[in-house]
């Protein structure tokens, strides 16, 4: 059995709470309700008479079907998973079926940044799952792991949006089981910047996000180039264990006033949320002193984006660096291409930006 569907027939001002109760225990309880790891969902119909009024009652239970996983596609646009089995035989059956499989990890608490890189899989793949998984090993001992935001219910209506791809959200024990004793640890792109700040956080990273390549045997994974190092990272791991997936890089997504997207910036005070302004605009400008000015010294350029965080106030600069895109080394004389990485302190909250630099 891959799914067994409740029918039931209810008054129609019934329809909208009987699918929402069904919509949370679906979400919350799963054992409550007998939901076992994706393999029991709940769907709801409204039935109207000949004389046109509704009949029926809110709970009555008409009809249980068990249905195999080849029915459960084609009745959910939104197909869960919670095992990493399930999530395999779902991305099988379509590569069975000659169709390409996207793949975009997050951690939930989605925003349009997250929403780009699913629409860019939309357009490239035949299907996408959209994995929500806050993984503890990224995070180390004094970061915000408990604090992370977990808004499950509204990524999947944010989800929706956007052509309700499915979503695999494992718990920990599930990709961490009693035991594992494993670790990806990728070379020297991964060391500086974020890596020196954050020593565990990239070994972390290569390990959750190589176990839901595994597990999901997708065709391409999409990332954002918000989080230029980790593309990086990943992209290393791949070329050097042959990982058979392509990688996908989607551009920062970001607010009116040119802030990057971020799951962290609701935890910004006010204050803070104004002078974060700050990182993107110095990177305009950066931008603007080596395309339109010819400046072409990395020195002059980390200080004219110093000049620019320090004047609006409240920050602390973890690193500005003027790198090769693909190396990460640092350089000392902008030629073609270079990128440039940010990354500030504002309180507790830390925040990352880049620009990716073209001269020619
Ligand atoms: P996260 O949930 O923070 O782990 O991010 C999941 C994916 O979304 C990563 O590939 C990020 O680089 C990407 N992402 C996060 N913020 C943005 C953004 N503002 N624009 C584009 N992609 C983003």
């Amino acid at each position: 059995m891959a799914c067994r569907i409740w029918l039931c027939y209810c008054p129609g001002d019934a329809l909208e709470g009987l699918v929402r109760q069904f919509h949370n225990s679906f979400l919350d309880p799963f054992p409550k309700i007998g939901y076992n790891a994706g393999r029991i969902a709940f769907f709801a119909i409204h039935r109207k008479t000949k004389s046109g009024n509704e009949q029926g009652d809110a709970t009555s239970l008409i009809r249980q079907i068990d249905f195999t996983t080849e029915h459960v596609h084609k009745l959910f646009s939104q197909p869960m998973f919670t095992a990493t089995t399930q999530l395999r035989s779902f991305v099988q059956s379509h590569r069975l079926a000659g169709r390409r499989v996207g793949l975009v990890p997050t951690m939930g608490a989605l925003h349009e940044g997250h929403l780009s890189l699913v629409k860019m899989s939309n357009e490239q793949c035949d299907a996408t799952v959209v994995s929500i998984f806050v993984n503890p090993t990224q995070f180390g001992p004094n970061e915000d792991f408990a604090r992370y935001p977990r808004t499950l219910e509204n990524d999947l209506r944010l989800l929706e949006s956007v052509g309700s791809p499915a979503v695999f959200v494992p718990d920990a024990a599930e990709m961490y089981p009693a035991g594992f004793d494993t670790s990806i640890h990728v070379g020297s792109v991964s060391l500086p910047f974020e890596g020196a700040i954050r020593p565990a956080h990239f070994d972390g990273v290569a390990t959750v996000v190589l176990k839901l390549f595994l597990a999901s045997q997708a065709d391409v994974a999409f990332f954002g180039q918000k989080d230029y190092q980790q593309l990086c990272v990943l992209k290393k791991m791949v070329a050097d264990l042959n990982v058979p997936i392509e990688i996908v890089m989607g551009p920062t997504i970001r607010e009116p006033d040119g802030l990057a997207m971020s799951s962290r910036n609701r935890y910004l005070s006010e204050a803070d949320r104004c002078r974060a302004v700050a990182l993107s605009q110095s990177l305009a400008e950066a931008e603007r002193m080596i395309v339109t000015e010819n400046v072409r010294s990395a020195e002059t350029i980390r200080q004219a984006i110093r000049d620019k965080i320090l004047l609006a106030g409240g920050m602390t600069i973890d690193y500005i660096a003027v790198v090769n895109p693909l190396t990460l080394q640092e350089l000392t004389a902008i030629e073609t291409k270079a990128v440039i990485l940010l990354a500030v302190r504002l309180g507790a909250t830390r925040l990352i930006d880049n620009m990716l630099i073209t001269t020619e």
